[in-house]
């Protein structure tokens, strides 16, 4: 793994003796995509994971996950930044948080477009989200063989990126991460700058 760029064993439907087993061989960053599945996970393994939770989520459940989380990388509104902020306050806690970007040419994929992400950036706030730090970026690539394509992806994500980093969130210290790449393109993230990929069936098998 290249320097820098963290790995995100990505456990969902994964029985927790694999994880432990994970956890035994030194990986300490776990993402889940069901809260509830989440929920049962967490207190039966050691307590020193990071966890990221990186699926969809709803404000009304952040609440089951906000005692322990510590990212959130799906965040598509800031109706539900707002949500993670009262819920990390309610915990004492800090939620490092992503904004996650369409960038797929599928619909179905959630985000925000990167112009809606422009116009919305340009009068956020910290301070009117205590507990949060703002954290970075998060995309997915589309379902495609075609490598190009998926670079030209990746490679619109980090622009955004560092376009937002230099400018609308140049005051945010803590805005310094670029969350793609999964098992089937995540060599192509890192040549496009990714600093977290999310693997799955690379490491535990591939899911029902
Ligand atoms: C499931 C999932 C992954 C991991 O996918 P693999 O193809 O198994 O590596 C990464 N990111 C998100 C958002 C996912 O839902």
């Amino acid at each position: 793994m290249p320097q820098g760029v963290l790995l995100i064993a990505v456990s969902k439907t994964k029985p927790v003796a694999l994880l432990q087993e994970a956890y035994q061989a030194g990986q300490r960053a776990f993402g889940e995509n069901y809260v509830q599945e989440l929920v049962e996970k967490q207190p039966q393994l050691p307590t020193d994971i990071d966890w990221h939770f990186i699926g969809h989520l709803q404000s009304n459940k952040v609440k089951y996950i906000a005692p322990f989380v510590h990212w959130i990388h799906g965040v598509d509104s800031f109706k539900l930044l707002k949500e993670i902020s009262k819920q990390a306050v309610k915990n004492g806690r800090t939620i490092q948080c992503l904004l996650q970007v369409h960038i797929a040419s599928e619909e179905t994929k959630f985000g925000f477009s990167p112009d809606e992400l422009r116009t919305e950036a340009a009068s956020f706030q910290p301070a009117d989200y205590p507990g949060v730090e703002l954290s970075g970026l998060m995309g997915m690539a589309s379902f495609t063989e075609d490598e190009s394509q998926i670079r030209s992806e990746f490679k619109s994500l980090k622009g955004l990126f560092d376009e937002l980093k230099s400018g609308e969130f140049s005051a945010l210290a803590s805005f310094n991460q670029l969350s793609m790449g999964m098992s089937s393109d995540w060599k192509i993230a890192v040549n496009e700058g990714s600093t977290m990929i999310r693997v799955g069936s690379s490491i535990f098998g591939s899911r029902n």
